[in-house]
């Protein structure tokens, strides 16, 4: 059986991966295994009413069989299994269990926080998390899904956590990343900058842990949620070793999730015509409006394939912004990133220069042939003329000479501190796919 809950955290607090571990300790006390590795599932970041990661939890429980492996430490070890031998367990009854934790621990009083609680039998068509991933899921649609399923659920207040929650069972992990979160013992959060650095040399499957350029921890959270920290990687295995190496204030409890962070399955290849706000997009084009940098330190610029859209990198995208001022109309890119919807823009996540434009910039005004002086301009566009004969000359007969770019081609992200959870690190990808 799966467990799927989501929309269980608020700004001030809480975090629905704690509430995993309160449900993997309640399921385990009803004599039911775990199977598999609990699942910290992200979904459209571009959500306008998202409560925070908009990171939703599936696990899968029953009768495990085969290696067992453990996966945290929540008032004693827990452990998964690798197969399922049956459905066994009472669903009415689980669920009824579950239920008294939400209530106990979710941020309810939230305005924005409305949680959902799912358990099936049968998992909801792989559909239902590319869409909740990548654009907008209704409510009444995931109900009829989840009716035809036979599922048991809770909505609480306007039950929009049921479309996290059931997008989260349908998950199926293609590509997968890992997340090792450790929680706080009601303490200070607290851990040193260089026990991090150095867990980041040490641990090289490891990444997004921290920020050189911008000398930012990036493993712990801003929000006064219970997590102490959280180390993402692509080998599960050499996550308790990395959490070990860590130094930080007392750890309560930590559990490792199987996850879809970092792998960029938010984003769609789409023509500029075709994008639609609050999705993430990859778009090919030539930049067609010089940045130009405004208000709060965001850089503008258009990108153009027949159809115009704007691209931004804010300011929270910190020294991206100076690779992204020096782009030139004409540059050939790739941009990767979610749609804002008013002012339509492309947020940008990455990008990829293709190719750039031979750029020329005027040096000199053009030298009259007759009298050998600099001619002058009679005003922009309008071309030259010489004081001295009159002889006049167009715009182009001025000297020009080439730019040097300072930039070069290649593949880019934001650094670390602006990264987003689903945002695929140029770490993770091969050499094939265009890392150069
Ligand atoms: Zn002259």
């Amino acid at each position: 059986m799966w467990l799927g809950i989501d929309d269980t955290d608020s700004r001030k607090g809480m975090c629905t991966t704690y509430l995993a571990g309160d449900i993997i300790e309640c399921l385990n006390n009803l004599g039911m295994d775990i199977i598999g590795m609990p699942r910290l599932v992200r979904l459209n970041p571009n959500i306008p009413w998202k409560t925070r990661g908009n990171g939703a939890i599936a696990i899968q429980f029953g009768k495990g069989s085969g290696k067992r492996k453990e996966i945290g430490y929540v008032n004693g070890k827990r452990y998964c299994y690798e197969k399922k031998v049956s459905d066994r367990g009472d669903a009415e009854k689980i669920i009824e269990e579950v239920d008294r934790i939400v209530r106990k621990r979710a941020m309810m009083e939230s305005e924005n926080t409305n949680p959902g609680l799912v358990i099936l039998k049968k998992k909801p068509p792989y559909w239902l998390y590319k869409k909740a991933v990548r654009s907008i899921v209704g409510i009444e649609e995931v109900k009829s899904i989840l009716d035809e399923l036979d599922a048991l659920y809770i909505p609480y207040k306007n039950g929009r956590g049921l479309i996290g929650a059931s997008a989260a069972t349908a998950w199926h992990p293609y590509d997968r990343t890992y997340e090792i979160i450790t929680y706080r013992n009601g303490g200070r959060r607290w851990v040193d900058e260089e026990s991090v650095k150095e867990m980041d040399k040490r641990f090289k499957k490891t990444f997004d842990n921290y920020d050189y350029v911008n000398h930012h921890v990036q493993i712990t959270p801003n929000s006064p949620c219970p997590v102490m920290y959280g180390i993402r990687g692509d080998d599960e295995k050499e996550l308790p070793e990395a959490m070990k190496s860590v130094v930080s204030e007392k750890i309560k409890r930590w559990l490792i999730f199987e996850t879809n962070q970092g792998t960029d399955e938010h984003l769609q290849k789409k023509k500029i015509g075709d994008v639609k706000p609050y999705e993430s997009v990859i778009v090919t084009g030539k930049v067609c409006s010089e940045p130009r940098t405004i208000e709060g330190g965001h850089v503008i610029f258009s990108l153009c394939d027949g159809e115009e859209i704007e691209c931004a990198a804010y300011e929270p995208t910190k020294n991206f912004r100076a690779l992204v001022r020096k782009l030139r109309k004409g540059d050939k890119i790739t941009v990767y990133g979610g749609v804002r919807d008013e002012p339509r823009t492309i947020n940008i996540e990455k990008m990829k220069i293709h190719s750039l434009a031979e750029i020329y910039e005027k040096k000199e005004n053009p030298i009259c042939k007759i009298c050998g002086k600099h001619m002058k301009s009679m005003g922009k566009g309008k071309g030259y003329r010489c004081v001295k004969c009159g002889t006049t000359a167009k715009e182009n007969d001025a000297v020009f000479e080439k730019v040097d770019r300072d930039i070069k081609t290649g593949f880019y992200e934001v650094p670390v501190v602006a990264r987003r959870h689903l945002s695929k690190p140029l770490k993770r990808f091969k050499p094939s796919q265009g890392k150069y």
